[in-house]
């Protein structure tokens, strides 16, 4: 194998990074009612994920759930401890760029990445954008924007981000840090980090959650052209991350 001087991280964050979906976590600490509200509408696809996030925030909102209680359910998240062990020591080894693409929100990402510590291991992080208005109301938003051009991606990705090429995600990140990596690794688990992960060269390493929707559609739809190697718990990333 050659020697990697450049080399990539990128990683999904919910069931990813975090051993949870923080968008649907935030709401079985504080209001089980939306919750289910929240099941019932994904069931029946009646509305873009993003959308349906920021609606339930503000039905929260209504209900009287505050900005000290969502940011205390984030910092309770459940997030395994070789998860962190496995970040902070490959960016220590040096060599490593890390780069955050998730479907949450930018501020559920940033206040659980400062509780265990890594804000700083990470040069770019990008997601949905959100901001807390005066009121406590979490306002989040589509990075997409409904109203201007839309990604043409034919993957399947959500409407507010496709992860992959045609949107542009990955592949602009690509561009912004020239020249190409010698080694891409993403670790991701859901059916939208599919569409990145047919981006991966031979020479990069696809860490897949095991059973999640990722894992389905390499089963169904193959195409990969990296390596896959598949993981449970957040140990194994550790360990593939120190063999590397
Ligand atoms: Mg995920
Ligand atoms: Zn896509």
């Amino acid at each position: 194998m050659p020697a990697v001087d450049r080399q990539l991280v990128v990683f999904d964050f919910d069931w990813s990074m975090a051993d949870q979906d923080t968008d649907r976590w935030v709401f079985e600490v504080n209001a089980p009612n939306i919750r289910r509200w929240m099941e019932d509408t994904e069931r029946s696809g009646s509305m873009q994920f993003t959308d349906m996030v920021a609606k339930a925030l503000r039905e929260a909102h209504a209900q009287g759930v505050t900005r000290q209680q969502l940011e205390d359910a984030l910092r309770i998240t459940p997030f395994h401890p070789a998860m962190v062990r496995g970040i902070t020591d490959l960016k220590a080894a040096g060599k490593t760029t890390f780069f955050c693409l998730s479907n949450a929100n930018a501020v559920y990402i940033s206040v659980i990445l400062k509780e265990k510590g890594l804000t700083a291991m990470f040069d770019e992080i990008v997601t949905n954008p959100a901001e807390w208005d005066p009121s406590g109301l979490l306002v989040v938003r589509r990075r997409v924007d409904p109203s201007g051009p839309q990604h043409s991606c034919q993957v399947g990705c959500s409407a507010n981000m496709c992860k992959g090429a045609t949107g542009e995600e990955l592949e602009a990140f690509y561009k912004r840090h020239q020249p190409a990596y010698d080694r891409v690794i993403y670790v991701g688990d859901g059916s939208n980090d599919f569409c990145p992960a047919l981006r991966l060269r031979t020479q990069d390493i696809l860490l897949c959650r095991s059973f999640g929707g990722l894992h389905k559609r390499i089963a169904r739809e193959g195409g990969l052209k990296c390596t896959v190697k598949y993981w449970t718990g957040a140990w194994e990333v550790e360990e593939i991350f120190k063999a590397l």
